[in-house]
């Protein structure tokens, strides 16, 4: 076995487990491989070891990516990244998931741009927890008012939420971080009907998943401890 496959065991086993323990069902926490800066050769490894859904930052290089895997049956390309409005375009048209949508204009042209003949477009909404300056992300506060403006736009499917806390924080600062996620998620719930299920929280990474899965991670994504080093 390659250690990429070997890798994913792990890492799969510790998702099991941690869904198990949180008393939540098995398979309701999924597994974001994500290989920016990794080769196509590096990722087809991973599809061959089972992985099927992938992500990426970088428009160019994950274009070129899903150009050479163009033969991998079922394969799903998240992106992740911050999002540029003149890369809006590549992203509706070859992503099935993109997770990094914190402003309307963006979703607005995510939705425009979506090939019709395509199902809808998964949109989660990045939310910059911790309110930092540096980082991307919408505000708690933006929500509602995203979430309206999506409902609006027949070629994206809301699905929920994502958050990159900063893993270095204190543990019950980090834990509080993804509840305060997981909360935002319900309130959007309750509110007015969504233009889509409202069934995802993309949070937890490989230090953290275990955490994140406890307070309600449906996605956690992880990249060196599956690839190794970028
Ligand atoms: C790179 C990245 C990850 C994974 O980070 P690793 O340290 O490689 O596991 C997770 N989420 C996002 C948004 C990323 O950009």
């Amino acid at each position: 076995m390659s250690s990429i496959a070997d890798n994913i065991g792990t890492v799969t086993r510790r998702i099991q487990k941690a869904t198990l323990r949180a008393g939540r069902k098995a398979g309701s926490v999924h597994l974001l491989a994500v290989s920016k800066k990794q080769s196509a050769d590096a990722l087809r490894t991973a599809y061959d070891a089972g992985q099927r859904a992938f992500g990426e930052s970088y428009v160019q290089e994950a274009l070129d990516k899903i150009d050479a895997l163009a033969d991998l049956k079922d394969i799903e390309w998240h992106f992740i990244g911050p999002i540029q409005s003149n890369k809006t375009r590549q992203i509706a048209e070859a992503f099935d998931w993109v997770h990094s949508v914190d402003r309307v204009k963006i979703a607005q042209r995510l939705d425009d741009q979506r090939n019709r003949a395509l199902p809808p477009l998964n949109i989660c909404l990045q939310v910059n927890i911790n309110n930092e300056d540096s980082k991307s992300g919408c505000s708690l506060e933006d929500l509602t008012e995203l979430a309206d403006a999506i409902e609006e736009m027949p070629n994206l499917s809301l699905r929920g939420l994502m958050a990159i806390p900063d893993p270095d924080q204190p543990e019950a600062e980090l834990r509080s971080s993804f509840r305060k996620l997981s909360n935002a998620l319900k309130k959007l719930r309750q509110e007015a009907p969504a233009s889509g299920p409202l069934d995802t929280l993309s949070m937890g990474m490989s230090g953290d998943l275990e955490m994140a899965i406890e307070e309600g991670s449906t996605w956690v994504r992880v990249g060196t401890a599956l690839f190794g080093p970028r």
